[in-house]
Parts: C-alpha cells; sequence; structure tokens
C-alpha cells in the first residue's frame, strides 16, 4: 500500500464526520481494484463479490471489453449534452428496442429515475387522453427508487413515510393477489400496475407463473398499463434479458438501470404502442441521460453478453448454485431465478453469516436477519461457485456445531 493512502480507520472517521450516515454502518473495507469476480482490498486481501456491486457488476470488474469502450470513448468525447445528436445513444435505443421488443427508449442515469420516467409518460399520457385515470398501483414489500415518486410507489412505508407529504395517485395491494389485483381493477381508478416480477431488495420473491400471466390478461381487458421494474432483474439477470421473457409476457413498459452500464451509472425506459405518444417535445429530459460515455459502456456491456451467451449462461450457473445450496444442510429456503438467488441460513441470523462468509473471504448481502442475497457477476465461473458452495458449507458447519 502507497504511503499517500489513507487507513480504514481514517476513511471511516472522514466518512462518519462528512457524510450523510443513510447507510448506516457499512462493511469494514475498502477496495482497490477487481478482476473478474474478485476484488482486492487495501490490504492485498481477495474476495469473492457474489453481489456484484448489487446486480450492477455484469461483466464482473475490469472486464477488457468494457474497460477500453469507456477509455475510448472517454478519450474522444465524455458528454456534450442531449441538444445535439449522440451516435452511441441512437444505436442503444435501437440495439434495446431490438432485444426487448419494444418501441421507444429513454436514458437517465438510476432506476429511480427510469422508474420516475415511467410514472410520468403514463401520468403524461393519460392527462393528454379522455381516459383521465391516473393511479400507479404497486405491491406490498416492492422497491422501485427513492425519489419522492418512487418512494412514493414502493409498497413499504418505512422508504416512503418519513417524507410525507407524499405525492398522490399510488396505492398498493398484497403480493402476488390475483383477487385483489381484480378488486382493484375493477374501480375504474387504475392507470397502471407497476411490478417487480421477482422482488428483489425485500428479498428475492418471484411471483407465481399463473399470478403474472393473469396479471397481465386482467391489464389488458381493463386497458391498464403494465409496468415492469426491470431494475434489478433486466440484463439477463434471470437467464433471459428480461424477467417479462422469461415469463412469456409482453409489457408497455419496461425499466432497467443496474447492470445497464455495467458500472457506469445508465438507466432506460422503454416503451411500446401507443403510451410512447405520451411524450411531447419538453415533456421530459436529462442533462446527463445516454451521454456518450454512458452508452458506450452500455453498448459494450450487451455486445459482451451476446458474445458469450451470459444469458444462458446465467440460468445454467443459477441452476447449479441452486443445486449446490440446496445440499447444505444449514440453508433452507434456496429461491430465485438465474443469477438471482437467495436463501434462509440456519442457526445463526443472516448478518452473521455475512460476517462468516466476510471473513471467508466472500461477499454476500443479507436482507433482514433471515436472508442471504445473491447477485454476482453473470460471468462467475463454475469453479467460482463451487468455491463459494465449499465456503457456505464451512460456516453452516461451523454454526452448527
Ligand atoms: C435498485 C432498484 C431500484 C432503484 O435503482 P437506483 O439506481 O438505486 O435508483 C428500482 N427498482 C428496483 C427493482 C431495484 O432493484
Amino acid at each position: 500500500m502507497s504511503g499517500n493512502h489513507l487507513s480504514l480507520h481514517d476513511i471511516k472517521q472522514m466518512d462518519q464526520d462528512y457524510y450523510f450516515g443513510v447507510f448506516g454502518q457499512r462493511g469494514p473495507l475498502v477496495f482497490e481494484r477487481g478482476e473478474g469476480s474478485w476484488l482486492i482490498d487495501n490490504q492485498n486481501n481477495r474476495y469473492l463479490d457474489m453481489l456484484g456491486g448489487i446486480a450492477v457488476n455484469v461483466l464482473g470488474h475490469g472486464n477488457p471489453a468494457l474497460v477500453s469502450a469507456i477509455s475510448e470513448q472517454a478519450a474522444k468525447l465524455i458528454h456534450c449534452s442531449n441538444l445535439y445528436y449522440i451516435e452511441n445513444q441512437a444505436k442503444l435505443a435501437k440495439k434495446l428496442c431490438s432485444i426487448a421488443e419494444m418501441d421507444k427508449a429513454f436514458f437517465c442515469n438510476s432506476g429511480a429515475e427510469a422508474n420516475e420516467a415511467a410514472i410520468k409518460l403514463v401520468r403524461a399520457y393519460r392527462n393528454r387522453s379522455e381516459d383521465k385515470r391516473h393511479v400507479i398501483l404497486t405491491a406490498k414489500q416492492s422497491f422501485h427508487g427513492r425519489t419522492l415518486a418512487t418512494a412514493t410507489a414502493t409498497g413499504q412505508e418505512k422508504y416512503n413515510l418519513p417524507f410525507a407529504p407524499l405525492p398522490p395517485g399510488f396505492d398498493t395491494l398484497p403480493f402476488g393477489d390475483i383477487f385483489a389485483l381484480k378488486k382493484k381493477l375493477e374501480d375504474g381508478k387504475v392507470a397502471a400496475l407497476m411490478l417487480e416480477l421477482v422482488q428483489g431488495e425485500s428479498g428475492v420473491h418471484a411471483l407465481e407463473q399463473a399470478y403474472v400471466e393473469e396479471a397481465a390478461l386482467l391489464c389488458k381487458k381493463h386497458d391498464a398499463l403494465l409496468i415492469i421494474d426491470e431494475v434489478q432483474t433486466g440484463m439477463g439477470r434471470t437467464g433471459y434479458f428480461t424477467a417479462a421473457r422469461r415469463y412469456g409476457i409482453q409489457a408497455d413498459i419496461i425499466t432497467l438501470a443496474k447492470g445497464l452500464g455495467g458500472g457506469v451509472p445508465i438507466a432506460a425506459m422503454l416503451a411500446r404502442g401507443d403510451v410512447c405518444n405520451g411524450f411531447l417535445p419538453g415533456d421530459h429530459g436529462s442533462t446527463f441521460g445516454g451521454n456518450p460515455l454512458a452508452t458506450a459502456a452500455a453498448l459494450a456491456v450487451i455486445n459482451e453478453i451476446e458474445k458469450h451467451d451470459l444469458m444462458n449462461e446465467a440460468k445454467r450457473k443459477g441452476e447449479l448454485l441452486a443445486n449446490e445450496l440446496n445440499k447444505i444442510p444449514g440453508v433452507r429456503d434456496v429461491r430465485g431465478l438465474g443469477l438471482m438467488v437467495a436463501f434462509g441460513p440456519v442457526n445463526q441470523d443472516a448478518v452473521t453469516w455475512k460476517n462468516s462468509l466476510m471473513h471467508a473471504g466472500i461477499l454476500v448481502g443479507s436482507v433482514g436477519l433471515d436472508t442471504i442475497r445473491l447477485l454476482p457477476p453473470l460471468t462467475v465461473s463454475d469453479s467460482e461457485i463451487k468455491h463459494f458452495v465449499d465456503a457456505v458449507k464451512q460456516v453452516s458447519h461451523t454454526f452448527s456445531s
């Protein structure tokens, strides 16, 4: 470690003094670089990254194709504003519309912003039509972001009650309850239903196939728009480009973010059909959204996903990971789709498990005290999965004795 670097202790102190305490106590690590599925800290310790920057680092760390796309674009032009045409932006819009079978794209910088754009599109579309329905329906325990509107859409009071008064026009329904959805749609106020097909942040809970199919049909019947929040499930995570594809449904609006730029902040709102006419010139915009650098990164990510068949790989490796975890006695309730996996740890709580795994050189996420969450790079290798499974066995064994 070179002499002008701060120690963990000093960084922690500085963070405590000057950074808003919104992240609470962070993991006691300072990472300096990454190689594939591995992160290396300022003490030169290596950690297997089974959380992938929370589903962001889909190509792992230091992917050569992504690094060179970013470096080459940065040397040419990082940003020029949306007052001018941007070649990468147009190419990315075309590419995403073709892969996701949508008609139009809008780029912004985060998942919350993409969902905010989706909400605004629905509202503008309805306000300009005869049909003035404006309620956006979401599921309990959902997570859609932290802007005022997306926090209100989020079906967890801890994310919105502190910020009251909240914007009106949102309502929630119980997760996976088709009768509750039917009832809400029948009252004639719902403009759109917004869903995560696999709830991520609240602990990796996938909706049932029958519910999703029925919900899509009900939306069509009641002329309610279907927004699928693919911020976490998109970019091949579940074994398909979108989870909507995996479930075999067609959404009116899809949002993407986390994995889209492989770590460079970029998000997308994709729409199809008549709702695309909801936005008129001046209705929406973004200073940074879809700039030359961010769109170069996203194009490189998609190219790598296609070139290395990472969607099918996510499906295969997700099954391998789940099968291996299911064999471990200290592991219960293994769930998820593709490389979006969670399990319930036995004998000790999830935070204790997470810390033990960290000491063993492995990074995972925890949700509450009963869920361990895994979102590894789609490039994670079979032998890295095996390394992870062996470490889980070890930890499980320690806690059972
Ligand atoms: C992470 C997440 C968001 C918010 O994304 P940000 O980039 O943090 O704004 C929204 N929806 C889902 C499903 C997410 O997982």
